[in-house]
């Protein structure tokens, strides 16, 4: 492994995104969105096992009794790792089918946040969600173009939020014990020649590590001044969303696209929709399940 991104699971996705690390199984989740499929991707053993899940799939992680939360075009369902069986959970957007899920991810208290978008990301439709432990939904707000990055600071006093449209990321009060966020700010903004900011990670420094789709690559930037300290260029353009997994939590997991490329481009990247996999020379924080 080295500073150079490596492939970690050569699959040529469509809309390769959706990257959490399950640290008790030492497993990589990963999503196709567009085709629908969870990965499950082990390191360790370099395998990568597909489900087919039926619909479009926005995010996935481990719960605390073992089952997988994931956040799909039709609202949160659990599912039985061993089975594949699926069950419905709420569909909170029930009356908006052409909504979907999008990116999602678990608060270090183990609440689950996962938000919405139009279908093909025409207008500002989405909204932002909070699954509490007992499983009921709490809508933060609405207006969100493309639900994209969330993140937690070190210090559990900060969440960080993209909406893809908006070029920024967002910083909120965010209350550890009940996962209130509140006090709305611009914490980075992002030049829209610099590609479309989309998922992004923090590390044990409290550094931002923000994707952008179009840009490819991944930087590093400081919440506190909105500044760039490093970046890791990808060899493809769409570059979606990363996450730090791996026994010491030094590994970067980076998902790709293949979506929006032209017969042109593509022939241009052949790794395009590759999971890649980097050390950064930093780590990542010890991921909580949902619960
Ligand atoms: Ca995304």
């Amino acid at each position: 492994m080295s500073h150079v991104p490596e492939i970690a699971v050569p699959a040529a996705a469509t809309l390769g995104e959706g990257v959490c690390w399950d640290a008790d199984r030492q497993y990589l989740y990963w999503v196709d969105i567009l085709e629908k499929e969870l990965h499950v991707h082990e390191p360790a053993a370099g395998s990568d096992r597909c489900i087919d899940v039926g619909q479009y799939i926005g995010a996935a992680v481990p719960t605390a009794a073992g089952e997988l939360l994931l956040a799909l075009h039709h609202g949160f369902h659990r599912l039985d790792l061993e089975t594949e069986a699926l069950t419905p959970v709420s569909d909170p957007e029930a009356d908006q089918p052409d909504n979907r899920f999008n990116d999602g991810k678990c608060d270090p208290a183990g609440r689950f946040w996962a938000g919405t978008m139009q279908l093909e990301g025409q207008g500002p439709t989405g909204a932002l969600y909070r699954v509490d432990a007992d499983l009921s939904v709490h809508k933060q707000f609405g207006g969100v173009g493309i639900s994209n990055g969330l993140a937690w600071s070190p210090d559990h006093t900060t969440m960080y939020y993209i909406d893809t449209v908006t070029y920024e990321v967002a910083a909120f009060d965010y209350d550890h014990a009940t996962g209130a966020i509140a006090n709305r700010r611009a914490a980075i903004t992002f030049s829209p020649d610099m590609g479309h900011p989309d998922g992004m990670t923090i590390d044990e420094e409290g550094m931002l590590w923000v994707c952008f789709f179009g840009g490819g690559r991944v930087a590093r930037f400081d919440p506190a001044s909105g500044t760039e300290l490093a970046e890791i260029r990808l060899p493809t353009s769409n570059v979606t969303n990363c996450v730090f997994g791996g026994p010491d939590l030094d590994t970067l997991f980076v998902s790709t696209a293949r979506l929006m490329l032209t017969e042109e481009q593509l022939a241009e990247q052949p790794l395009a929709g590759n999971l890649f996999r980097v050390n950064p020379g930093v780590c990542g924080l010890e991921p909580v399940p949902f619960g």
